[in-house]
């Protein structure tokens, strides 16, 4: 189950940096996952409840950003972002490639309580 993998590197990068940062507690993890990555939104949600117990992100809340993979049309020089993978260019019609993105798997942030102050702190999870 890669999502319970998945969680499990969100809880541990976010739990580390909140130590770093000397906050005792995480907030909110706030994440981007590709679609590429097929990961399930209510499975990973499921595994991040069960991977977050006992950790600086027990009472923390899990914010996923999708991204899409993206086409450049060589015809018309717009960039797009594929959806339903439908490869039409929406400007001019066109059939495109050039794909990049939605591949991506990173902790963007954290947000964390430090005594009794919210800060922000930005920790980057590698895929
Ligand atoms: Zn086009």
């Amino acid at each position: 189950m890669h999502e319970f993998a998945i969680a499990q590197s969100l809880v541990e990068a976010a739990s580390a940096e909140a130590q770093r940062a000397g906050a005792r507690r995480v907030i909110a993890l706030h994440c981007r996952i590709g679609v590429l990555r097929q990961v399930n939104d209510v499975l990973l949600r499921e595994a991040f409840v069960i991977a977050r117990a006992g950790t600086r992100c027990e009472a923390s809340e899990l914010r996923i950003d999708k991204t899409y993979m993206r086409a450049n049309c060589q015809p018309c020089n717009h960039e797009f972002a594929i959806r339903d993978w439908d490869w039409t260019c929406p400007h001019c019609g066109a059939e495109c490639g050039g794909l990049s993105g939605g591949d991506e798997l990173e902790l963007i942030s954290i947000e964390a309580e430090v005594d009794d102050e919210y800060s922000g702190v930005e920790e980057h999870l590698s895929a």
